[in-house]
């Protein structure tokens, strides 16, 4: 079928939307007519930074409505609302054991572009178009999704508010709610309030930590995550923002998360923590760690990485869309509306930051 699709060819030349060809669904996929889609750091970096193979469409925080399915797909039927995230095999010894962000097969379901057999379901006049981007490829109107990377979700859910939940927001709420677990007495101490830190901040609200601290060089960004729940705000420029954290917390944070992937933030960081207390990092990027072993050894701190927030999204997506149709997780204020042709113009408001969590609403919407 033919299909209109953003499609990045360099990167520095704009995405173009064209019309390509898409395969039939083999046996494991889901055709998905695109209703909204999130654009996620990741889009960026992989038009932008990181080689990937080109033409390619990116995009993988999509939404939408199920149109047909494989032979194999029998959990999954036509007309179902559904979530897209991240790719997984389901068949690894991560995959089975309940950890698929962990998958031994993520890098090239992911972020290759292609299939697990660098086949695409994409082309344009027999040239290949690199299309299954996390599985998904969801910057078009519609896409071949893995059937691990669909979620399905009742009808009333808001297609267009939720549909950043499986990556970017996941990341950072993921971080929170699946691997630092805090209680409510806890104190959590946020490096950077973008989307994945805005959305850490929304996960500590709903599980109603109560001491929050957030980092970062915008004051407008800082003045947000305050109506959002933040209780101290420190400008990350500050020369003193690991005092200013221990200050706050009452000798230091139990949890830090970091989301530069920047050495002097990551650094400050692990200062920041109480004794015992757990560094965790999600940022994307080349930051290496060096610190003395005693410093762990003797406060009893760990450092601990995640990815796509320690979710597994058939269970975590779920307890989102519950926070947020409680009123608890309202992504609606760290989000904003373009319509599909603005795709650069969302991506480039991503990237100098004016707008934190951009959705591209699909003409199918
Ligand atoms: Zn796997
Ligand atoms: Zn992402």
């Amino acid at each position: 079928m033919d299909i209109t699709a953003a499609v990045a060819r360099g990167a520095q030349v704009p995405l173009a939307l064209e019309t390509l060809t898409l395969e039939e669904p083999r046996a494991n996929e889901v055709l998905v007519r695109i209703v909204a889609t999130g654009v996620c750091h990741t889009d960026l970096v992989t038009k932008s930074v990181f080689p990937a193979e080109l033409p390619i469409v990116l995009g993988h925080e999509g939404s939408g409505i199920v149109e047909r399915v494989g032979s194999e797909v029998t959990d999954v039927k036509p007309g179902d609302h559904v979530l897209l995230t991240y790719s997984s095999c389901g068949t690894c010894s991560q995959c089975t054991t309940g950890a698929p962000c962990y998958c031994e097969n993520f890098i090239i379901l992911n972020t290759s572009g292609g299939r697990s057999d660098f086949t695409s379901p994409l082309s344009v006049n027999g040239e290949r178009v690199m299309g299954a981007f996390f599985g998904q490829s969801s910057f078009a109107t519609h896409a071949l999704v893995l059937r691990t990377s669909v979620v399905v979700v009742d009808d009333e859910v808001d297609l267009v508010a939720c549909a950043p939940f499986g990556c970017g927001v996941q990341t950072g709420a993921g971080a929170v709610a699946n691997v630092m677990r805090p209680a409510p007495h806890e104190s959590i101490v946020i490096f950077g309030v973008g989307g994945v830190g805005m959305s850490a901040l929304l996960a500590a609200r709903a599980l109603g930590v109560e001491n929050i601290v957030a980092v970062d060089l915008s004051a407008e960004r800082l003045t947000l995550a305050k109506e959002l729940g933040a209780t101290t705000l420190i400008d990350g420029a500050a020369e003193d923002v690991v005092a200013q954290v221990h200050a706050a917390t009452g000798g230091g944070a139990t949890f830090a998360l970091d989301t530069t992937a920047a050495n002097p933030v990551i650094a400050n960081a692990l200062l920041a923590l109480a004794p015992r207390g757990t560094l965790v990092v999600v940022g994307l990027g080349e930051a290496s760690m060096d610190f003395e072993i005693g410093h762990l050894t003797g406060n009893g701190k760990a450092v601990r990485g995640c990815i796509e927030g320690g979710a597994d999204p058939q269970q975590f997506i779920p307890q989102l869309i519950e926070w947020h149709r409680a009123g608890k997780f309202p992504i609606e204020r760290i989000s904003r509306h373009y319509p599909f042709a603005e795709v650069n113009t969302a991506m480039h408001d991503a990237e100098i930051g004016t707008t934190i969590k951009p959705i591209l609403v699909l003409p199918n919407a």
